[in-house]
């Protein structure tokens, strides 16, 4: 990848679910999951989807791996050559799929409660025949001292460790084929602040080690902004500002970037709220508003906003950073203060 080639690239990417109803199973209407997104993520690379819960982001997650087939759209991944994954058959499908992991949400339901850790961990070693008995043990030794957990633990059941070392245990077992990508669909979410600190340490310590590329999906702008070299911002179902971290959390340049800003709990202490917290819910995408679909909860909404909806272009004088918004040009917005090195 030294060619400056992403690893991954999504083209127009769309999932959309039709809906039915009555006796006889009418069209009712569509929802719009995920609707024409693009983004392309670098080798190395930490990058963040965030958005409230609902928007799109899981499924954009679980498209890419086919965990749900994407409606219309193109999921390149660049390996030896590039595969779209979105059209792969089965079987290409299985031998791309070893080069990208996941790390779900929930550590104590990933895990299965009757599996040894080491059959956990060992289980994808096990499937794709690179290692068994002594060679197995081995390897899942070395996997969970990489994760920082004591390798003679491997006979343990998953109940004998806490949600943190759960977690360790799914990126031990996420690590085990060498991936290139990595998803991470909330992996901190269900864990304590103080031990969401150490996994998020972890796994940038893995990346620097392992030279993994992270798609990192998170409700939570702190966590994504710890973590992210680059962040998109999804609002039901499309992006709707994309850019280097420290920018979008510096500049945010779309009313609904800076009101999330605005009303996260952990804002840098520095941080004075002078700009409207959001207000209302995230509108059903069943029945998502037209034009731009912020304006019903946008303060600076104007007659277009209704009927238009904004394409996602460059701002001006910033590198890398993109909006959707008719009048962001003309708006003032307050980000928060730059609070990690990245
Ligand atoms: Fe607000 Fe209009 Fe911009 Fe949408 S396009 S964010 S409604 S100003």
């Amino acid at each position: 990848m030294s060619d400056g080639a992403p690893l991954l690239e999504v083209r127009n990417l769309k999932k959309y679910y039709p809906l039915s109803q009555g006796l006889f199973k009418r069209k009712a209407g569509t929802v719009k999951a995920v609707d024409d997104v693009s983004f392309t993520i670098q080798p190395g690379e930490t990058f963040g989807l965030v958005g409230e819960s609902g928007c799109g982001k899981s499924t954009i997650a679980k498209s890419v791996i086919r965990a749900v087939e994407p409606t219309d759209g193109d999921v390149i991944f660049h390996l030896d050559r590039p595969r779209n994954l979105a059209k792969l058959n089965r079987e290409e499908l299985k031998v791309a799929r070893r080069h990208i992991q996941l790390v779900f949400q929930d550590p104590f339901s990933s895990l299965n409660p009757r599996h040894r850790v080491r059959d956990i961990i060992g289980e994808p070693l096990k499937v794709n025949n690179v290692a068994d008995g002594k060679e197995l043990e081995d390897q899942v030794g070395h996997l969970m001292s990489s994760v920082g957990l004591r390798p003679e633990y491997q006979v343990r059941y998953p109940h004998a460790f806490s949600g943190g070392q759960r977690q360790r245990i799914g990126i031990a077992r996420a690590l085990a084929m060498h991936p290139k990508l990595i998803i991470c669909d909330e992996p901190v979410s269900a864990l304590d602040v103080s031990v969401q600190a150490q996994i998020l340490n972890l796994l940038s310590d893995l990346q620097s080690e392992f030279g993994l590329t992270y798609l990192f999906v998170s409700h939570d702008l702190g966590v994504v902004q710890h973590i992210s070299d680059r962040v998109a911002v999804m609002y039901v179902g499309r992006l709707v500002e994309t850019g280097p971290t420290r920018k979008l959390f510096e500049a945010p340049q779309h009313p609904y970037t800076a009101a999330l800003l605005s009303a996260s709990p952990k804002p840098h202490p520095r941080f004075r709220r002078t700009q409207p917290v959001l207000t209302g819910e995230v509108p059903d995408p069943l029945s998502a508003p037209s034009g731009c679909h912020f304006h019903p909860r946008c303060p600076y909404r104007q007659q277009v906003c209704e009927e238009e909806f904004p394409p996602l272009e460059p701002v001006p004088d910033s590198p890398g950073q993109f909006v959707a918004c008719h009048f962001a040009s003309e708006i003032e917005l307050e980000g928060v203060p730059a609070v990690t090195p990245r």
